[in-house]
């Protein structure tokens, strides 16, 4: 599998840098005195390819103004503040994430090893636009019961 870079044009194979839409969403678990996060990835979109980490740090600050990003690089925590609005956005519910990602892929491009994983911004259920008319439908539902 070859992929495109966004930056250089290049086609490359692995590893594979990508910048991610995604639904996540965290656990904490209490191991001795420390919290540990654990993270559970429902679902992911990738917006750009990149060949080098390179590449991708001479774009990264491009799109994340694109998008309109500004509260970036959360930490993993229970609450988290919205990437464009700055509210709050509850990690442990499933919610929409953008992330940097590097992936070592085998021949197939079947995903070998995640090697890097970082959060740039989270979003709150106002500020997502990715939020579908489905889980809009929802929310209406239990408003209406509550
Ligand atoms: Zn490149
Ligand atoms: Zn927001």
């Amino acid at each position: 599998m070859r992929f495109l870079c966004s930056v250089c044009q290049q086609e490359f194979a692995s590893p594979l840098r990508t910048l991610d839409w995604r639904r996540q969403r965290l656990e904490f678990q209490r191991v001795g005195e420390a919290i540990q996060s654990m993270l559970h990835i429902e679902d992911a979109d990738t917006l750009r390819n990149y060949c080098s980490a390179q590449c991708r740090d001479s774009q990264e600050p491009q799109v994340i103004a694109a998008l309109g990003l500004k509260f970036l690089s959360p930490k993993a925590e229970p609450i988290m503040p919205c990437g464009q609005c700055g509210g709050p956005v509850d990690g442990t519910q499933p919610h929409t994430a953008f992330a940097q990602v590097t992936l070592q892929l085998d021949e197939s491009g079947e995903v070998a090893q995640c090697i890097g994983d970082r959060q740039l911004a989270v979003l709150c259920a106002s500020c997502d636009p990715h939020d579908d008319a489905e889980q809009a439908a929802e929310a209406r539902e239990r408003e209406r019961a509550g």
